[in-house]
């Protein structure tokens, strides 16, 4: 069975690949992350992941378009609620291009992170599947979360300090928009 593998970075891509190699003989990957700003920043990740397939051996496919705007119309009237659009974007692009290319089936690095939400991955990964009648592979990644950064740094991979979008960056680095994050989801709740 071919596969196809969204994946959003090289050392979350060590142990899904490790994993996928003792169920699918055919596995290419796809890069496809217009959630990852700014380009500088997107263009280091891809650099890690084109070598990260080169010594695999693998194909890995590239859109064209970085798709900056699309992420940000979908996100920027909703910043806290941003990670469902972030997730569906890549998802829904992934199984299409799964679709149109011949794949049997698609999964994604995301359900390596520990940080993402792992539940709504699946609900959106199932509901793309169906959509684009496709299988979806889900195993829980997070089991070899250690592993991975292990081999990663051992491969001396480019190890990003934030999730990808300008919000996550400033969320990793500002203590003022915590707090303020913070505020406005008590105020939401209340
Ligand atoms: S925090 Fe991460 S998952 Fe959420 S929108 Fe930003 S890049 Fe996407």
């Amino acid at each position: 069975m071919k596969i196809l593998v969204h994946s959003c970075c090289a050392p979350c891509s060590v142990y899904p690949l490790k994993r996928l190699k003792g169920h699918f003989n055919d596995i290419e990957f796809l890069f496809y992350n217009p959630n990852i700003h700014p380009y500088t920043e997107y263009k280091l990740r891809l650099d890690a992941l084109k070598q990260f397939t080169k010594d695999e051996s693998l194909i890995l496919h590239i859109p064209e378009e970085y798709d900056l705007n699309p992420f940000f119309r979908a996100v920027v009237f909703n910043v806290t609620a941003r990670c469902h659009y972030c997730y569906d974007l890549r998802l829904s692009s992934c199984a299409k291009f799964a679709q149109e290319n011949g794949f049997e089936a698609f999964t994604t690095t995301l359900l390596y992170s520990t940080y993402q939400n792992h539940e709504h991955i699946i609900k959106l990964a199932e509901k793309y599947a169906d959509q684009y009648n496709l299988q979806f592979y889900y195993e829980d990644f997070r089991q070899g979360w250690q592993h991975g950064i292990d081999e990663s740094i051992e491969r001396n991979m480019y190890r990003q300090k934030y999730c990808g979008c300008l919000y996550s960056e400033q969320e990793r680095f500002d203590n003022r928009w915590k707090k303020r994050q913070i505020k406005l989801l008590k105020a939401q709740k209340s």
